[in-house]
C-alpha cells in the first residue's frame, strides 16, 4: 500500500504512452458519478449494479429520474448534459431521499429556546466574520419562528457548529474542494442538531467564494429539522444557490411553509413583531416606484429584522421572508412624523429607531414616539455649523453610530450617549471607495450597504474596501 502514490505515477506515465479511448472514459467517469451521487443522495443500495447502457428501465433509471424530478430538471431517465452539470454542483451533503444517519433523528426540538456553540473556526474568515455569519443564519429561521438561540462557549449545546476536512469523526467524510459544502443533523441529543462545514471549501463573507451565511442557513434548516425542498427558489433546495448579491436573500414560502409546520408563527407578544400598519398603499401617479432606475431614497432603517426604505411621505418595508415589499405611507405608522426624512437608524439592543429631519430627531419603539422627542440633534454633540444629518448606520457589534453629513462622518458612542472625540473625520478616508455624499445607510449580514442617487455600495467594515456596486433598488426586486 505504502507504494501506491509511486505506482499510480509509474502508471500516468506509461498509460500516456498508449492511446486511450476518451469517449468511453467519459462515459464510465458519467456512470461512476451517476452511481455516487444516487447511492449519496437517493438512497441507491450500494448492491444495485451499475445500469447497463441503452437499457430504459431498472433501479438506476427510475433514481435517475428521481432525481431529475426533484432536481428540477427535464426528466429524462439519462444522464444527459443538463443532469451532468447540475450533479457537478457543488450541494449540501444530506441525502435528498432516504436517510442521513443510521438512528432516526428526532422531527423536530421540543423547545423553543436553543443553544448553540461555535467549535473551531475557519482560517479563511475572520472569527467575528464566522460568529457574524452564523447569528444571521439562525436569525433567518428565528424570524419566522417563535424559535430563540443563545450562543455558549463551553460545554454542551444543542447546535454545535464546526469546521472540518475529509473524516472527522461522523462516518460523513466531507470530499475535499467543491461538491459537498457542508452537512448537518436533524434535531436530538449529542451529534444530532450539529452542522458541520467543509474547510476544503474557501469560505467567504460575500459571494467571491462560498458565502457562509448562505450556507450555514440552510444546514442550520436542517439542525431544526428540515428536510431538503424541491422548490429551486428555497433556501431548502440541496444544490448551493449562488446570489449574485446577497440583497436579494430571502426565504422561499416554501422554506416559512416547512419551518412553521414544525413550529408555528413568530409570537404575536407586540414586544418583538414588526408594527403592522393597517394596508399598504398601492402605487399610482404622485407615488415613487420601486422599480424606477433613478430611484434614490431618503434614509434607511432596520426594523426587528426588516428594512425600511423611506422616500418623500411613503417607505417600503422589506422582509427577508417575503419577495415582494410592502409599500406604506409614514403616517400610517408614525401620524406625528414628517415626510421628506433625512436619515434613520436602529439602535436594536434598545429597539428604538431614530429618525432624523432638519435639525430634528425622534426615537420610537414600534409605532411609538418616546417621550419628550423630538429633540434637537445638538444635544446628540454637533457642532451648530451642521444643520442637518445625511445618513445614519449602528454598528451592533461596537454599539456606536456612524453620521454622515456631506464629506465628513462622526461617530456617537450609544453606550456612554456621547460624540467621540476627534470626529468629524472624511468619509473617503475611513471608508475607500465611498467617496460621494451618503443619502441613506444601513448594515445587513455584516456589510454597511451605502447610497449616493440611483446607486449603492456594499461596504466590507472589516476588509475596509467595497465589494460590490448595486441599483439602490435592489433590495426592492428589481
Ligand atoms: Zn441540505
Ligand atoms: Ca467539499
Amino acid at each position: 500500500m505504502q507504494n501506491l502514490p509511486a505506482l499510480l505515477l509509474f502508471c500516468g506515465v506509461v498509460c500516456s504512452a498508449y492511446p486511450v479511448d476518451r469517449a468511453a472514459e467519459d462515459e464510465n467517469n458519467n456512470m461512476e458519478l451517476t452511481q455516487q451521487y444516487l447511492e449519496n443522495y437517493y438512497n441507491l443500495g450500494k448492491d444495485v449494479k451499475p445500469f447497463v447502457r441503452r437499457r430504459d428501465s431498472g433501479p438506476v433509471v427510475e433514481k435517475i429520474r428521481e432525481m431529475q424530478k426533484f432536481l428540477g430538471l427535464e426528466v429524462t431517465g439519462k444522464v444527459d448534459s443538463d443532469t451532468l452539470a447540475m450533479m457537478r454542483r457543488p450541494r449540501c451533503g444530506v441525502p435528498d431521499v432516504g436517510d442521513f444517519t443510521t438512528f432516526p433523528g428526532m422531527p423536530k426540538w421540543r423547545k423553543t429556546h436553543l443553544t448553540y456553540r461555535i467549535m473551531n473556526y475557519t482560517p479563511d474568515l475572520p472569527r467575528d466574520a464566522v460568529d457574524s455569519a452564523i447569528e444571521k443564519a439562525l436569525n433567518v429561521w428565528k424570524e419566522v419562528t417563535p424559535l430563540t438561540f443563545s450562543r455558549t462557549d463551553e460545554g454542551e449545546a444543542d447546535i454545535k457548529i464546526s469546521f472540518a476536512v475529509r473524516d472527522h469523526g461522523d462516518f460523513n467524510p466531507f470530499d475535499g474542494p467543491g461538491n459537498v459544502l457542508g452537512h448537518a443533523y436533524p434535531p436530538g441529543p449529542g451529534i444530532y442538531g450539529d452542522a458541520h462545514f467543509d474547510d476544503d471549501e474557501q469560505w467567504t463573507s460575500d459571494t467571491s467564494g462560498t458565502n457562509l451565511f448562505l450556507v450555514a442557513a440552510h444546514e442550520l434548516g436542517h439542525s431544526l429539522g428540515l428536510f431538503h425542498s424541491a422548490d429551486p427558489s428555497a433556501l431548502m433546495y440541496p444544490v448551493y444557490n449562488v446570489l449574485a448579491d446577497l440583497a436579494r436573500f430571502h426565504l422561499s414560502q416554501d422554506d416559512v411553509n416547512g419551518i412553521q409546520s414544525l413550529y408555528g408563527g413568530p409570537p404575536s407578544d407586540s414586544s418583538n413583531d414588526p408594527v403592522v400598519p393597517t394596508e399598504s398603499v398601492p402605487p399610482g401617479p404622485g407615488t415613487p416606484a420601486a422599480c424606477d432606475p433613478t430611484l434614490s431614497f431618503d434614509a434607511i432603517s432596520t426594523l426587528r429584522g426588516e428594512f425600511l426604505f423611506f422616500k418623500d411621505r411613503h417607505f417600503w418595508r422589506k422582509s427577508l421572508r417575503t419577495l415582494e415589499p410592502g409599500f406604506y405611507l409614514i403616517s400610517s405608522f408614525w401620524p406625528s412624523l414628517p415626510s421628506g426624512l433625512d436619515a434613520a437608524y436602529e439602535e436594536t439592543s434598545k429597539d428604538i429607531v431614530f429618525i432624523f429631519k432638519g435639525n430634528q430627531f425622534w426615537a420610537m419603539r414600534g409605532t411609538e414616539v418616546q417621550a419628550g422627542y423630538p429633540k434637537g440633534i445638538h444635544t446628540l454633540g454637533f457642532p451648530p455649523t451642521v444643520k442637518k444629518i445625511d445618513a445614519a448606520v449602528f454598528d451592533k457589534e461596537k454599539k456606536k453610530t456612524y453620521f454622515f453629513v456631506g464629506d465628513k462622518y462622526w461617530r456617537f458612542d450609544e453606550k456612554r450617549q456621547s460624540m467621540e472625540p476627534g470626529f468629524p473625520k472624511q468619509i473617503a478616508e475611513d471608508f475607500p471607495g465611498v467617496d460621494s455624499k451618503v443619502d441613506a445607510a444601513f448594515e445587513a449580514f455584516g456589510f454597511y450597504y451605502f447610497f449616493n442617487g440611483s446607486s449603492q455600495l456594499e461596504f466590507d467594515p472589516n476588509a475596509k474596501k467595497v465589494t460590490h456596486v448595486l441599483k439602490s433598488n435592489s433590495w426592492l426586486n428589481c
